[in-house]
């Protein structure tokens, strides 16, 4: 398909109109075919239950085209799973997951002109969601969901290198223990804006997010699981049954046990340990790895060694390893790369 007439590497992360998206209504205790559709609008009922009590999951992902020239995808069957326990927390019915993976071909086939080329550093961004759509009045699900899947274009997300950010610890929680922080809900987003406005206003980049029930041990930021390095060599990251399991992180974890031969421990991690910290980035589908050069807790600042100009270099080596797996530079484990075309 002949490409758009876009300025790549100009793009920045705002939504862009494409031409079709994907949609599937559940009715009856059934989703129907699903179709394509030119129509980028939603029209529900005014007491819909997403609208009135947030019942509403998502996923993002990200096509772009490799070094050899195939448009593919990054471990879209975890989205798939993710969207399903995601949805079953929230009473939604599950969309199965290989109608998911059908849906996310479909809809970058048929944008296939949206996704920029090898080497401009821009994505395809694909989001599919799902929501409560017939009126629901008294507190309950609702009985009609639609799920729908549209991408849009995005810019790359370091222009002019990844410098590193800033982040304060945040006294607002983002989850409860046994809350909903392990979902992706856009519920989870809502809460977070005052946060993440405020952070912005006194000058920050980020929140670091503690644990709600005794705020001492680091979960994560508002959308982006942490990674650290310790001054010996080791990654290590936060575990909690509240933080949202990011396929960047997984991914970057298994690169670092199985390409790096690095020593890799997933457990509590208290604050007070993280100024022995040698590095800190934070891990998504969007930027991979962001490089954290400095946490402030109230006025006493940790800066880490990696310092405010780049990446350390473990950090480096694990987004250079990871980023080359998905662009076809360095051999993927086997079911990474999903090729579209
Ligand atoms: C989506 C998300 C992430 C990152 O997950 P990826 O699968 O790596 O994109 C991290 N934290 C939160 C809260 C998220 O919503």
């Amino acid at each position: 398909m002949e490409k758009k007439n876009i300025d790549w590497g100009n793009l920045g992360f705002s939504y862009i109109q494409t031409d079709k998206r994907y949609v599937s209504n559940y009715k009856d205790g059934a989703w129907d075919e699903g179709t394509l559709t030119s129509d980028a609008t939603v029209q529900i009922s005014e007491c819909a239950g997403v609208l009135q009590y947030a019942q509403t999951v998502f996923e993002g992902l990200k096509a772009y085209t490799t070094e050899d020239g195939h448009i593919v995808t990054f471990r879209p069957d975890l989205n798939a799973a993710r969207l399903e326990s995601s949805a079953k927390r929230l009473e939604i019915p599950v969309f199965p997951q290989d109608r998911f993976i059908e849906s996310v071909e479909q809809v970058v086939r048929a944008n296939a002109g949206y996704v920029p080329p090898f080497g401009s550093g821009a994505t395809l961004y694909i989001r599919p969601y799902m929501f409560g759509s017939n009126a629901v009045i008294g507190v309950k699900p609702a009985d009609e969901y639609q799920y729908r899947v549209f991408c849009t274009p995005v810019g790359p997300y370091f222009k002019g290198g990844a410098k590193p950010i800033t982040i304060r610890v945040c006294d607002y929680d983002r989850a409860a223990p046994h809350g909903t922080g392990n979902i992706k809900a856009g519920l989870n987003y809502a809460m977070s804006l005052y946060a993440i406005m405020d952070a912005h206003r006194a000058g920050f980049d980020e929140n670091m997010y503690l644990d709600a029930a005794t705020r001492k041990n680091v979960e994560e930021t508002g959308g982006a699981n942490f990674l650290f390095v310790t001054k010996d060599g080791k990654v290590v990251t936060p575990k909690s049954n509240s933080i949202l399991p990011s396929i960047t992180r997984r991914s970057l974890v298994y690169v670092a046990k199985e390409y790096l031969g690095l020593e890799v421990e997933e457990r509590v991690i208290p604050f007070e340990e993280v100024k022995d910290f040698a590095e800190c980035g934070l891990c998504g589908t969007a930027a991979v790895i962001s490089p954290v050069g400095k946490i402030v807790d109230h006025g006493n600042e940790i800066c880490f060694p990696s310092g405010m100009e780049d990446m350390g270099p473990i950090t480096r080596k694990l987004y250079e390893t990871l980023t080359g797996i998905q662009m076809g530079k360095i051999e993927a484990p086997k079911g990474w790369i999903h090729v579209i075309e």
